[in-house]
């Protein structure tokens, strides 16, 4: 029988699935490896012929950039061998390792399905057993074929540019704001009625050299202090995260668009959902304004995920106009 199941390569991470508390559920480290997940997990022998790939034993906020190129490249020298990927790690950085996957994985790399969990196997209620459930029969199902990563959290399939981490403890922590999941587990059945729109891959993850490109974030906020030029020191790129549809106070344009003319800055939005205007208002620091200062719009993408697409475009030589023109092509 096991000879006709989908053959699933299961690679660990680390994060709080992985983690053993010291009491009480308390005090949690990552310490579990792939054979201890899943054996937390009956009847996967019945969903996916299994192999196990440890990777890594971090808390997500460790993970390198250069440990997701490394990630993609495995996936790569892997893709002959298997129907499908699932990797396990830790929540925190989730939405951004799917999304830099996106990024570097072309569309006939097999499906990779990411999930974690919020509540550790010593508390009560754990749920990382039921993601990496939901997770394998994603990554084993023919209906996640040629869509690119996904992932899969209390049971529904998110797409990487939209998912975010949104709450910091509730099992239902992930959501995408501005789509909405595409499909979900039900038993034993894969459903994702919202077929994505399948870009080709920014670049291949063998063409990256370390180091990658340096990209900072700095959110504006109320009354905020024109930038300094140490702001922008020893970044190749600069993120803002800019108020509401695209707007800072008027006191501080001149600062960003002179940081703009060394390096390439990409405003988003801090609002956590929504596309960024581009002409409904023409006050000083407004998104016309900003937009007129040469500022870079990352549309619906949010402020991590802005920094990835723009580490990978300047990795990649790419000028003002095209890296405006790979944002703009985002949706
Ligand atoms: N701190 C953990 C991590 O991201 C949180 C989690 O896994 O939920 O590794």
């Amino acid at each position: 029988m096991s000879g006709h199941l989908p053959h699933v390569l299961v690679v660990t991470m680390g994060g709080t699935i992985a983690s053993v508390p010291a009491a009480d559920g308390r005090d949690a480290v990552p310490r579990l490896g792939p054979a201890e997940l899943l054996a937390s997990v009956p009847g996967a022998e019945r969903v996916a012929t299994v192999r196990t790939e440890s990777f890594r034993q971090y808390p997500s906020g460790d993970l390198t950039l250069a440990d997701v190129v490394e990630l993609a490249q495995l996936v790569h020298k892997r893709a002959g061998e298997v129907d499908g990927v699932v990797v396990t790690q830790g929540t925190d950085t989730l939405e951004e390792t799917s999304f830099l996957l996106d990024l570097l994985l072309d569309r006939d790399a097999p499906p990779v399905v990411l999930t974690g969990a919020m509540r550790n196997p010593g508390l009560p209620g754990a749920d990382g057993p039921g993601n990496l459930l939901a997770a394998l029969r994603v990554a084993a199902s023919p209906a996640a074929r040629g869509l690119g990563p996904l992932v899969v959290f209390a049971d529904e399939i998110h797409l990487p540019r939209f998912v975010r981490k949104l709450h910091t403890s509730s099992i239902h922590a992930f959501g995408s704001p501005n789509a909405g999941p595409v499909g979900w587990v039900t038993e034993d059945r894969v459903r994702i009625p919202l077929v994505p729109r399948r870009r080709e891959a920014l670049c291949a993850p063998e063409s990256l050299s370390a180091p990658l490109p340096s990209v900072g974030i700095i959110r504006i906020g109320l009354g905020a202090e024109p930038l300094r030029p140490e702001h922008a020191a020893g970044f190749d790129g600069l993120v803002v995260e800019v108020f509401g549809g695209g707007h800072v106070p008027s006191s501080i344009v001149d600062s960003l668009a002179e940081i703009g003319t060394r390096v390439p800055v990409v405003m988003a939005t801090r609002t956590g959902a929504g596309e960024l205007y581009e002409s409904t208002y023409a006050f000083p620091g407004s998104e016309r304004d900003l937009l007129g200062r040469g500022l870079i719009s990352a549309g619906a993408l949010d402020g991590a995920k802005a920094r990835l697409l723009l580490i990978l475009l300047i990795a990649a030589d790419a000028g003002t106009d095209a890296i405006r023109d790979r944002f703009a092509a985002i949706p």
